[in-house]
């Protein structure tokens, strides 16, 4: 292993089958396999997360052992994104840093914006990888979330709604909204 390679920041975000390797940035370094087998979008859209404050807090946070987040597409997905509510196991074990807490994020990444609903075009994800941005700091959000032992509902939660602005402003969205009726699909005001 060179030194390059040693001095690389790993951290428990899993893309493609493998983890995803910051430099000393905070930018994603994506593996061949990684660029291979996922959306360009969805790597374009997660680097540009981690460049947000919120992207750089979550990373630092679930970086180690002690947090496996799987990053799964799915273009079959009703929404832009949905991250499962983990086994009750999982949520009770927040404060057991012994315990490896694994999450999955699925991301759609043909989910686009539907034209002429975009009432704010200055403040609404423009392009694909600022949709794919927004989807996963959103869905981040939950995991952040079950990471504190917080189940479902989350969307009604002032703290969550609160939580969220701070990262919609930081993406440059600060009408986006996160919320739904039934938790079962994410509505994305503006984008259907
Ligand atoms: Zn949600």
């Amino acid at each position: 292993m060179n030194a390059f390679i040693a001095t690389l920041v790993t951290s428990a975000f899993i893309l493609a089958g493998e983890r995803v390797v910051f430099d000393g940035g905070g930018h994603p370094q994506f593996s061949e396999k990684q660029i291979r087998e996922t959306a360009a979008e969805v790597r374009s859209g997660f680097a540009r997360w981690a460049a947000t404050p919120n992207g750089r807090r979550l990373i630092a946070r679930f970086n180690g052992r002690e947090y496996a987040i799987v990053i799964a597409e799915d273009a079959w997905e009703e929404g832009a994104g949905r991250a499962p509510q983990p086994a009750l196991a999982t949520l009770v074990a927040a404060n057991d840093h012994a315990a490896v807490k694994g999450y999955v994020v699925i991301i759609n990444p043909e989910f686009r914006m539907t034209k002429g609903r975009n009432v704010f075009p200055s403040s609404q994800p423009a392009t694909q990888t600022d949709m794919m941005a927004a989807a996963l700091a959103g869905e981040m959000l939950h995991v952040d979330f079950y990471s504190r032992g917080i189940s479902l509902p989350h969307h009604g939660r002032s703290d969550f709604q609160r939580e969220w602005r701070a990262i919609a402003r930081e993406l440059g969205y600060p009408d986006m909204k996160h919320e739904d009726d039934d938790e079962r699909g994410v509505r994305y005001a503006g984008t259907r």
